[in-house]
């Protein structure tokens, strides 16, 4: 009697953890999980980040700029005025090119003329913004947009605060990042070596390490000239580029707009490890940052028993990308998803 009592009480617990098992949202896990969770201060784990500013849409940087880090498989932020002459000129590297690159379009302002009024400030941010909207191949307010309103530029009595938070545009300037950065406008003239400068404190201290260029010039000169503005020889560019391409085994390099996504979403962060059994746990990740706006992949760390050697990573029924060493487990997902299953 005892031993038919059993088995239906084993029989009835099987058929409860099948029927749960359909419907993962519903299992309970157990309550403690054999094995730690964390956020990478930087995506990829990398141990420090890098990005780097062109302002002006001058015709170096398309011409040259542009296309020396598509080559590279380097990404810059680009702060161009599409109403200019220059920009008009290499329309299609901005908006074509470097769209193939991954380059991040930023809002420059129209003319860089500064407004004297709403209406002309509205002009200057709204319709560079709807330009970058389209170039990104992205539906108008939908996606966040770095800006810098311009060296020598006046904006007096302008609600320019209400008309960037309607653009969705965070200005690089007033807007604090939210870690440690060491910033350079780079001088004229620089060789790559002088460019270079500052990567190894940046990777020291984990920092971002930030460069804001000018022109990039055709020929080399006293100093190299971008069309009137004063800048950087090609060649020296092109050894700085190829030296920066292979730093990026220690240094996520991305633009601007995603390196503040990341830093915003990883200090709201709530990251959970749930256990289900010896071999399956799930990982829960929040950040109170809106997603429809807050959507950079975070690197997320999972830590399990030393044995696990192959695992599946799994998110609404996709697989991520993964890498596991001694039950170490990492891989890159959006907050606010669904749950995150690993399975042995
Ligand atoms: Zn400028």
């Amino acid at each position: 009697m005892k031993n038919i009592l059993f088995t239906l009480i084993a029989v009835s617990l099987i058929f409860a953890s099948c029927k749960k098992d359909k419907n993962e949202q519903e299992e309970t896990p157990l309550p403690m999980a054999e094995g730690t969770v964390k956020i990478a201060k930087w995506q990829g784990n990398k141990r420090a980040a890098m990005m780097f500013y062109f302002d002006d849409s001058t015709i170096g940087q398309a011409k040259y700029g542009v296309r020396i880090f598509n080559k590279h498989k380097l990404i810059g932020t680009w702060f161009v005025n599409p109403g200019s002459d220059y920009y008009k000129y290499n329309k299609e590297i901005w908006e074509k090119e470097s769209q193939e690159g991954h380059q991040e379009l930023a809002n420059h302002t129209m003319t860089h003329k500064g407004a004297a009024n709403n209406q002309k400030a509205e002009y200057e941010i709204g319709e560079a913004s709807k330009i970058i909207w389209k170039a990104r191949g992205e539906k108008e307010f939908t996606s966040l947009i770095a800006f810098n309103r311009g060296g020598g530029t006046s904006w007096d009595n302008i609600s320019l605060k209400e008309i960037l938070k309607k653009y969705k545009n965070i200005d690089r300037v007033t807007t604090k990042i939210g870690e440690r950065m060491i910033g350079w406008s780079v001088p004229k003239g620089s060789n790559a070596a002088t460019m270079l400068k500052n990567y190894p404190k940046a990777l020291q201290d984990s920092m971002i390490w930030m460069l804001s260029f000018h022109g990039i010039a055709e020929k080399n000169g006293n100093p190299p000239m971008d069309h009137g503005n004063g800048a950087v020889w090609v060649e020296h560019f092109k050894t700085f580029a190829k030296k920066v391409e292979k730093l990026k085994a220690d240094f996520w390099n991305a633009g601007y707009i995603q390196i503040y996504k990341y830093i915003q979403e990883r200090k709201t962060a709530n990251v959970n490890l749930l256990q289900y059994s010896n071999n399956k746990y799930a990982v829960e990740l929040k950040s109170e940052k809106d997603a429809k706006y807050y959507n950079e992949p975070l690197t997320v760390i999972v830590q399990l028993p030393k044995d696990w050697t192959s695992c599946s990573v799994e998110q609404k029924g996709a697989k991520l990308p993964h890498t596991i060493k001694q039950g170490r487990i990492q891989f890159d997902a959006i907050p606010n998803g669904e749950k995150i299953y690993i399975r042995r």
